[in-house]
């Protein structure tokens, strides 16, 4: 249209070629983080136009899970989750304000205030993980779990299994975690990711490691590791 350039997605070059761009004028209003994600994307494609590589052929993207776990009951990531309300932010006083337009509306919160603030967060960058063939049935983490969202049962119809949960799983737009058969019993471990405020008790009682909390990390190539594969930590965790 009008007989502006086209950009591709994949490679940030434009329809005239050697001619890379990005960010908004590419693909019109977006944010600052989508602009330096094309400004990497684009140093990649700079590199092998120079090298007479082909553009398209890219290492690929990934996740990889990283345990969490530093000792006992110690963990990388702090995991005193405090259920407290939302604190509201203070003010200054209204009469204040309209004497004064220039001032800092917002107050901040004391040191004590931030730190409680922190602990409501629910880290959900950590995940559960569950290792099925480790899982000895002792129900420990059954036990422990403060908003009941883990249950050993056997396995059923999704429907009606929501129903035999600790706590009823209602929410059908959250999907059900079910492990394999468990080694004794052949029943499963089911979790309902809707209530889990990542809190880690379950991994903390767990005697085997069966369950354990690991971050996830996105794993996007940048140019160095395109120009040096073989170097690049990216590139071997991706597998490629
Ligand atoms: S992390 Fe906490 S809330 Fe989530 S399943 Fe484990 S014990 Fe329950
Ligand atoms: S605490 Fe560990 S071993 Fe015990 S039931 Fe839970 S996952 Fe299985």
């Amino acid at each position: 249209e009008w007989e502006c350039p086209v950009v591709d997605e994949t490679t940030m070059m434009c329809s005239r070629d050697g001619i890379f761009f990005g960010g908004d004028s590419a693909f019109g209003p977006k944010n600052i983080i989508w602009a330096v994600a094309h400004g990497h994307e684009a140093a990649i494609s700079i590199h092998k136009y120079c090298n007479k590589e082909d553009l398209q052929d890219r290492l690929p993207r990934g996740v990889n899970l990283v345990s969490q776990k530093m000792g006992m009951h110690e963990w990388s990531f702090s995991n005193d989750y405090d259920g407290a309300s939302r604190r509201l932010m203070p003010h200054v006083d209204l009469k204040k304000r309209f004497k004064k337009l220039d001032i800092e509306v917002e107050l901040g919160f004391s040191a004590e205030q931030a730190i409680e603030e922190v602990e409501r967060c629910l880290n959900c960058d950590i995940q559960t993980v569950f290792t099925t063939k480790l899982c000895i049935e002792c129900d420990a983490c059954i036990d422990i779990c403060p908003v009941n969202c883990l249950t050993i049962t056997e396995d059923g119809e999704e429907q009606e299994l929501r129903t035999r949960l600790s706590a009823p799983a209602e929410n059908l737009e959250q999907d059900l975690y079910v492990s394999d058969g468990l080694p004794h019993t052949g029943r499963v471990m089911v979790k309902d990711e809707d209530l889990c405020v990542h809190c880690s008790l379950c991994a903390e009682r767990c005697p085997t490691g069966a369950w354990d909390m690991q971050k996830s990390e996105i794993l996007l190539p940048y140019a160095h590791d395109e120009a040096d594969p073989e170097k690049s930590n990216v590139a071997k965790i991706a597998g490629a």
